[in-house]
């Protein structure tokens, strides 16, 4: 992009491209690791019925500290990850992308790792809010290689190292013991460990919430945008010490979480049971879809996320991301040669996906 000479852009933002997968109409949308259920007809209602109550209140600000929000978001890792985590262990914000950009606001004064490929956001936001990122290195296989990320932390003292579990986009998990022991070797020369666990419901392993009493340092990214299919209503959270959470409470904007963002995702919890009954299907369809693909000739990634990623075709993966577009089926190009990510939608589209490929193959 060429910006004109009169607009004082940051040098160091004048280089960079807009991010984002293109949103584009398509029958069969899995590119964005959305969850494919739309709300039940009975939780739409009690969304309306909440907001409405909200709607004649707008005249005034939100609660600044979304205290129902964070105490229902308290319950619920508490009693899914079998921990005692309080109100004071949770900040929510606009997605956890907004989580991700407060951790670099409040902490990202020295360097930062990730071990790619992971979640492009983590550097994307590193290089906006001015901090030194590097790429640590996983396994050629992109699995995540434990010794590998100790001896890079080792040598680089990052102030943020950031691990992405399961990981997008290759949908690998770590263990809680590898977790444990980077944990370790993080708190040696005093950083943070930045879990991102936007993908954790889908998965068998421990999450690190576990580790935060006894490591402060550790702080757990989660979101709502995946195994709650609430995407569009952009309710992010991280669980960490109480000390990490007064310290966002220096770089948030007042009033960053509206009442109806915070009104919605109150309601969404109320009904998790419901929301996270469809993770046990989407598991399932990812299964089978993992077999499908193989049974193509192809090769799947071991995914513990809502998607798949996969290779082994003989076209280019933009030339075979083109071809599935021009037959309705929209998936994502991540930008690793050979490879294309999927991600597990209803019955129907995981269908037409598998139908298309194998009459591209
Ligand atoms: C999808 C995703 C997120 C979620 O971002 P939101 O802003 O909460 O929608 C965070 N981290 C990873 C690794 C993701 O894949």
């Amino acid at each position: 992009m060429s910006w004109p000479i009169w607009l004082p852009l940051r040098k160091d933002l004048q280089s960079m491209t807009v991010y984002g997968a293109p949103q584009l109409a398509a029958q069969a949308a899995l590119n964005t690791n959305e969850n494919p259920y739309s709300p039940s007809q009975a939780l739409q209602e009690a969304i309306t019925q909440s907001v409405a109550l909200v709607a004649s209140t707008l005249n005034r600000y939100p609660d600044r500290d979304a205290l129902v929000l964070r105490t229902k978001l308290a319950t619920y890792i508490s009693e899914s990850s079998n921990v005692h985590i309080e109100v004071k262990n949770i900040w929510a914000a606009n997605g956890s992308n907004e989580i991700i950009q407060s951790l670099f606001l409040a902490f990202g004064d020295g360097d930062a790792i990730g071990f790619t490929p992971s979640y492009s956001m983590h550097s994307l936001i590193a290089q906006v809010t001015d901090t030194n990122w590097t790429n640590g290195q996983r396994n050629p296989d992109f699995t995540f290689n434990i010794d590998l990320a100790i001896a890079a932390v080792r040598e680089l003292k990052p102030t943020l190292t950031f691990i992405t579990t399961p990981n997008n986009p290759t949908g690998d998990a770590i263990s809680i013991q590898e977790i444990t022991a980077l944990a370790g070797v993080v708190a040696e020369h005093g950083g943070l460990l930045i879990v991102d666990e936007a993908y954790a419901e889908f998965s068998q392993e421990i999450s690190a919430v576990t580790l935060i009493a006894q490591h402060p340092h550790v702080i757990v990214i989660r979101t709502m945008s995946k195994a709650f299919a609430f995407a569009g209503a952009r309710l992010g959270y991280l669980v960490a010490d109480a000390k990490v959470v007064d310290s966002m409470m220096l770089v948030r904007l007042p009033y960053h979480l509206s009442a109806l963002t915070q009104a919605a995702a109150e309601v969404a919890l109320d009904h998790r049971s419901e929301l996270l009954a469809g993770v046990t299907s989407l598991v399932a369809a990812r299964e089978a879809m993992e077999l499908s693909l193989r049974g193509l000739g192809l090769r799947t990634l071991p995914s513990s996320a809502n998607f798949i990623l996969f290779t082994g075709f003989s076209a280019s993966a933009p030339q075979l991301w083109a071809s599935l577009l021009e037959k309705g089926v929209l998936i994502r190009d991540v930008g690793l040669s050979g490879y294309l990510r999927v991600t597990i939608g209803n019955e129907a589209d995981n269908q037409r996906f598998i139908d298309a490929l194998a009459q591209l193959l």
